[in-house]
C-alpha cells in the first residue's frame, strides 16, 4: 500500500521509519523502526493496515522491551511559579 497524498495538507508523504510514542494504560512506550508514510510538509504520519495490526498485537502481548530509557518529567505549575522562566 502506498499513500500518495497527505489528507491534512495535500503534501507528499515519503516512506521512512519512525518511532511511535504511546501510552499503554499507565505505561509510556516507544516503538522504534516502525515503517510509515510521513508528510514532507506537515509531518503527519500514516501507517498501513499491516503495520497498525502489528502495533496492536505488540501492545496486546507486551513482550519484554528491547531497551529502557529514563524520561524526565516536569510539572508546568511548579516550574512556572518557582523559577523565572516565563
Ligand atoms: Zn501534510
Amino acid at each position: 500500500m502506498s499513500i500518495t497524498k497527505c489528507y491534512i495538507c495535500g503534501g507528499k508523504p515519503i516512506k521512512k521509519e519512525v518511532s511511535v510514542e504511546n501510552w499503554w494504560g499507565e505505561t509510556f512506550t516507544i516503538v522504534e523502526n516502525v515503517p510509515a508514510w510521513v508528510c514532507e510538509d506537515c509531518g503527519e504520519q500514516y501507517f498501513d493496515s499491516e503495520t497498525t495490526l502489528k502495533l496492536n498485537a505488540l501492545r496486546k502481548h507486551k513482550r519484554n522491551p528491547t531497551r529502557f530509557i529514563q524520561v524526565p518529567i516536569y510539572n508546568y505549575k511548579i516550574e512556572s511559579s518557582a523559577r523565572k522562566l516565563f
